[in-house]
């Protein structure tokens, strides 16, 4: 997918889709190839991403690799200078620093991989990641399989009824849905809550 480029040409991929999706698990073995090329890989994840492990990246299916849990994007840049590639996951939960200094890293020569939820609960774009698509070279959207129907599915539905964005540590409050079985929240007072970003509102389905 991703063609064989010439040396100390720097690129960005991003990896999206909903909860279930198999996005983390494709981070880590597009990470791994790279390791096993004896690449010099470095590997992040926000601070607000605890669930399962502190100091590595984890799959749903449990799969794991060694990473650095940073507040902001700027600890990315200064903590990769040596590398030549670079993992990011949970992509989302990062500001909008973050484009830029993907940028910065791909003008350096290097490769980016950026795992995270395109969308959150609610169908609305999540924090850096459409941004991020804009300037990425390769995109691929991952699709789990929606739980009521069997079609692919790229929604992630909540099942409680909670206005905050995140909820973290909390994956048995999630399920994976298609477009014709995801419910968007009905509720209006999450745009008044400090956890949203932005104020646009999934248009709820008419049937
Ligand atoms: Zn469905």
């Amino acid at each position: 997918m991703v063609p064989i480029i010439q040396r100390n040409v720097g690129w960005i991929e991003v990896i999206c889709g909903c909860m279930f999706s198999g996005k983390t698990e494709e981070l880590i073995r597009r990470l791994r190839r790279a390791a096993i090329a004896r690449q010099k890989v470095s590997i992040f994840k926000p601070r607000i991403d605890t669930r399962y492990s502190e100091d590595h990246i984890v799959s749903h299916s449990d799969l794991k690799i060694p990473s650095s849990v940073v507040e902001h994007p700027r600890e990315i840049l200064e903590a990769s200078l040596e590398s030549q590639v670079v993992g990011i996951d949970e992509g989302q939960f990062f500001d909008e620093e973050l484009v830029a200094v993907c940028i910065k890293l791909a003008n350096m020569g290097k490769r980016v991989i950026v795992a995270g939820l395109d969308m959150d609960y609610r169908g609305v774009p999540f924090g850096p990641m459409p941004n991020l698509l804009c300037v990425a070279e390769y995109i691929t959207k991952t699709h789990a399989i929606c739980v009521r129907c069997g079609n692919p599915a790229t929604f992630t539905q909540r099942t409680i009824k909670d206005p905050s964005r995140v909820i973290v540590g909390a994956a048995n409050i999630y399920e994976a849905r298609c477009r014709n079985c995801f419910e968007p929240p009905e509720f209006t007072e999450e745009a008044s809550s400090e956890n949203h970003q932005k104020k646009t509102q999934a248009t709820p389905k008419s049937k």
